[in-house]
């Protein structure tokens, strides 16, 4: 078999990879005049049907190749290869289109460098399920083993494709698994949480099985979720600058400042980063996903977990210290969570409110019963998006209109379910 076509991809409000593809003897002419798009695409829902939209049935996009995003997937058990690229969504001279996401990712980036001489280094780490095998313990290397080939094919395709996977492990829950990858500049991290999941599911479907990222499988069983980490550096000389020894969790200044604002904006981000019907099920205390709206030492209840640093073997804690926002899943699109949580960290460097507290790892439960609740479903987070001045500011407001519409659409669609019902479908689709 050969790789006979040459999928130009994006990546939607649904947080889907969607596109088109063209015959391998266009490789060329696609880099150069990528292929046509339709701006009411943006409105498509995870379950299919098209959203209200400010788009109507008029307009043309294209959708650019990024020729640094390409990978090529080997033919195998059955299914051909084929040559993928991630793509800007432009108008058809080719400037960028407002409401394209991974546009979106790049402006917020580029802000941050502008304003602030700052890059960002991230990595998205995601959990998944996968049906059909037998019963194991969790973490247990019979579960490790119960899923080979799968395992190191996996590890053996992100490497080959350029995803840097870093750790490959069996999860706590029924069924459960994790993948990471190495950190990266900030479009790299939200490019491969884009592949990643495509690629889990494609293989997981060469195995005969499924592969799920839903962030609940059921509504009393174990979170899928996609944790991001992020961290800064100074653009000009390439030092981090989240590092410092002398202050609560060795968080810099600047560093409580950049999750202050995320703290701040926390209640309309979550509807950026968890933005299915089930995700505020998952977002619930003593899940280990996000319990409430509070900046912690090393602790998995946080929304913001300022992790570990180790200097065993050489170790630098400066160099790894980071944040890791917990309260994101796989039903979000990885350009829009991650640029949402830039803007929410430049809104925090550029205010002069008080610092937030950095609980340290000792906090105790009562201690935490004060802090911020995350919303309590959906339509409370979808309110809060709406109702934050702030953060409504960052997006073209047709690109902001077509997320609310997209989220209530899918919201109505699942309304008649009980939530096992509910998880259920979205497991269909993620
Ligand atoms: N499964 C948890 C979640 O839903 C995360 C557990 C962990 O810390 O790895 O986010
Ligand atoms: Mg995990």
């Amino acid at each position: 078999m050969t790789d006979s076509t040459v999928f130009i991809a994006t990546n939607d409000v649904a947080g889907l990879t969607r596109g088109r593809a063209v015959p391998d003897s266009e490789h060329d002419s696609v880099l150069r005049k990528g292929v046509g798009w339709v701006p009411a695409d943006l409105a498509l829902t995870c379950f299919g049907p098209i959203s209200d939209n400010p788009f109507g049935s008029t307009g043309d996009l294209r959708l650019m190749p990024d020729t640094t995003t390409r990978i090529q997937i080997p033919a195998g058990h059955g299914r051909p290869g084929v040559h993928v690229y991630l793509a800007d969504q432009t108008l058809p001279d080719g400037t960028p289109w407002e409401c394209d996401p991974r546009t979106f990712a790049k402006n917020a980036l580029d802000d941050l460098l502008a304003q602030h001489g700052l890059d960002v280094t991230a990595s998205f780490e995601h959990e998944f399920m996968i049906d059909g095998l037998a019963p194991t313990a969790p973490f247990s290397f019979q579960r490790f083993r119960e899923i080979e080939p799968f395992g190191s094919e996996l590890v053996e395709l992100l490497n080959r494709v350029g995803l840097q996977p870093e750790t490959w492990l069996p999860e706590y829950g029924d069924n459960q698994f994790e993948i990471t990858m190495a950190p990266s500049p900030g479009l790299v991290a939200a490019d491969r949480a884009v592949l990643l999941k495509d690629l889990v599911r494609d293989l997981a479907i060469r195995h005969g099985r499924r592969a799920t990222f839903a962030p609940l499988m059921d509504p009393d069983g174990s979170g899928n979720g996609v944790h991001i980490h992020v961290s800064l550096r100074d653009a000009e000389t390439g030092e981090p600058v989240l590092y410092d020894a002398s202050r609560p969790g060795s968080l810099s200044e600047l560093g409580q400042r950049f999750a202050g604002g995320i703290l701040r904006h926390a209640r309309a981000l979550t509807a950026i980063t968890a933005p299915s019907p089930i995700s505020f099920l998952r977002l619930t205390p003593h899940r280990w996903s996000a319990g409430g709206i509070f900046l912690a030492e090393r602790n998995r209840e946080a929304l913001l977990r300022i992790c570990p640093t180790t200097t065993v073997g050489g170790g630098h804690p400066a160099q790894q210290l980071n944040l890791e926002y917990r309260a994101a899943d796989a039903t979000a699109n990885p350009y829009l969570a991650l640029g949402s949580l830039i803007r929410a960290g430049i809104e925090g460097l550029n205010s002069t409110d008080e610092f937030p507290v950095v609980w340290p790892e000792t906090v105790t439960e009562a201690e935490l019963e004060g802090v911020p609740p995350l919303p309590a479903d959906l339509d409370a987070a979808l309110e809060s998006l709406e109702q934050d001045a702030v953060v409504a500011r960052w997006f073209a407001p047709d690109l902001l209109e077509t997320h609310l519409a997209v989220k209530r659409a899918e919201q109505a669609a699942v309304a008649h379910l009980d939530p096992a019902g509910r998880c259920r479908r979205i497991a269909d689709v993620y």
